[in-house]
């Protein structure tokens, strides 16, 4: 069976693109990898997605997203990701880690990007319990709290001072004292009176309270080793992005990070495979805009397969 529309990924891109796919009958088939849902599935509370005035679960929303895809007639795979996708024939062959086959003439990738975190125990057993790799989407539940955050790029700085509309104070941890965020974003930071810096030290450790959430952290100097703790009530790890675009070879043209690049609204580099959300979007990085560069992909997708005399 060649499908007319092999969708690789299931945020809101994904599912998306899937919901105006199925819609215009082109039946899509949608693997949604090891984490059905995506990066909103950590998440708690969504208070800027449009059209939920009192805010919405991340797995609420997600659940709702792939109920109206079936809807429609997507058909999914769980639990499975995508290992290579064979372009040196058209229909494209896509096969999964287990060496299962599927063809197809068409593709989307919305395989998104990971947040990079540190690495300790703690850290992904506290997300969403003080910890967080997203401002925009846990800032508002900091309101007159203490926080760190941790990086010395751009992301830090934008996130520091997006903190800082509800924080006490904000603190900025680097490792070194050399930054690598433009330098109109740091000195922005800088003069901001609710943010401090402390050079020289690495996040190591983090502390649990009784209620079960984050309550301070052990730093280590980068230079003399010595170690001390730190009191806070919230860590967002602000050191980059990984767009999970490792399966994916030399043909795709990618950035120097790895985004997928895309010219002509959703084209990659190639023909017939397209790209939507997180994976070639390294600014916005919003569930909206994610949605939203899942329907124009969908459209990109019709357009492409009309154009082709095949659907
Ligand atoms: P980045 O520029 O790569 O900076 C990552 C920072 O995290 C670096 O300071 C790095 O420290 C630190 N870091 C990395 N791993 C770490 C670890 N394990 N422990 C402690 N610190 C660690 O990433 P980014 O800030 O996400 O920016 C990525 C790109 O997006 C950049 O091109 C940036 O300009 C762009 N961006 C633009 C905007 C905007 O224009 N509004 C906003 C955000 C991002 P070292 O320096 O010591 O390696």
């Amino acid at each position: 069976m060649i499908h007319n529309v092999i969708i690789i990924g299931s945020g809101p891109a994904g599912y998306t693109a899937a919901i105006y796919n199925s819609r215009a009958g082109l039946a899509p088939l949608q693997f949604e990898g090891m984490q059905p849902g995506g990066q909103l599935t950590i998440t708690t509370d969504v208070e800027n997605y449009p059209g939920f005035p009192d805010g919405v679960m991340g797995p609420d929303l997600m659940a709702d997203f792939r109920k109206q895809a079936e809807r429609f007639g997507t058909s999914f795979i769980e639990f499975k990701n995508i290992k290579s996708i064979d372009t040196s024939a058209r229909p494209f062959v896509v096969e999964d880690d287990f060496g299962e086959r599927y063809e197809a003439h068409s593709i989307i990738v919305a395989t998104g990007a990971r947040a990079k975190l540190l690495g300790l125990e703690k850290e992904t057993e506290l997300m969403g319990l003080g910890v967080s790799a997203c401002a925009t989407c846990d800032g508002a539940f900091f309101v007159d709290k203490e926080l760190v955050v941790v990086g010395g790029g751009d992301t830090a700085m934008e996130e520091a001072t997006y903190l800082t509309r509800f924080a006490s104070k904000v603190t900025i941890i680097h490792r070194r004292d050399v930054f690598r965020a433009s330098h109109v974003m740091l000195e922005r930071a800088r003069q901001n009176a609710k943010i401090e810096f402390l050079l020289w030290n690495q996040v190591v450790d983090i502390y649990k309270g009784d209620d079960g959430k984050l309550c301070g952290l052990q730093l280590q100097n980068t230079q003399d080793r010595s170690k001390a703790d730190f009191k806070c009530d919230g860590l967002f790890v602000a050191i980059g992005h990984q767009p999970n675009t490792e399966f994916l070879g030399d043909e795709f043209e990618k950035d120097d990070v790895g985004y997928l690049k895309v010219n002509n609204g959703t084209r990659t580099s190639v023909e017939g495979v397209f790209a939507a959300g997180d994976v070639h979007d390294p600014l916005y990085r919003q569930a909206v805009t994610a949605a939203g560069m899942g329907c124009a992909a969908a459209l990109d997708v019709q357009h492409y397969l009309t154009e082709k005399g095949i659907a």
